[in-house]
């Protein structure tokens, strides 16, 4: 959900909040008026109204379920700080999903191309490809299957195919095996 900070939209922040309260999203992104194109200098708010808007969004990160996140607003990250209780909050979360991001043995096998299986497992491409991980998923269930739609064939997979047809090839009589 992406909203905009102007003088237009200010009176509307809280009753926006709450209708995005039950609204199931993930993230709010909140961005503060730049003047360019049709904007005018009256569309804009003033320093103490954003300081006031930073305050309140910040509240609301603090007890809405959802994430909140602002563009051309550099200073919501100072106001943050000067919230302790949010920027622990907001901090821990952070360092939390850095660890989940460094230590989950999925996200460990995701960064290994050398675990990939089928086609894409002996591709010599998988170092700068390694297909698309989250079709490979839904399509197959394995998150380092192969990838779903690429035509290459690498040579390593033609020659384990052609080596898997010779083994199941019906015996011919007077043929030598
Ligand atoms: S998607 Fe295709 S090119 Fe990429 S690693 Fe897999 S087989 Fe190789």
């Amino acid at each position: 959900m992406n909203t905009t900070i102007s003088r237009q939209t200010l009176g509307n922040l809280d009753r926006t909040a709450e209708l995005l309260v039950g609204s199931g999203i993930d993230l709010w992104s909140v961005f503060f008026l730049v003047r360019t194109g049709r904007a005018g200098a009256g569309d804009l708010i003033s320093p103490d109204e954003a300081e006031e808007v930073m305050h309140r969004l910040a509240g609301y990160a603090e007890a809405l379920p959802f994430d909140i996140r602002t563009t051309a607003a550099p200073h919501y990250r100072r106001v943050l700080l000067q919230r302790p209780v949010a920027a622990r909050r907001r901090g821990g979360r952070e360092a939390d999903l850095v660890e989940v991001y460094r230590e989950s043995p999925l996200f460990r096998a995701l960064r290994d191309s050398d675990r990939l299986q089928g086609k894409c497992g002996v591709c010599g491409f998988r170092q700068v490809c390694g297909g698309s991980r989250t079709r490979a998923y839904a399509l197959s269930g394995d998150v380092l299957g192969p990838e779903p739609i690429c035509s290459y064939e690498p040579p390593r997979w033609k020659k384990r195919a052609r080596r898997a047809a010779s083994r199941t090839l019906p015996m011919i009589p007077g043929r030598p095996v």
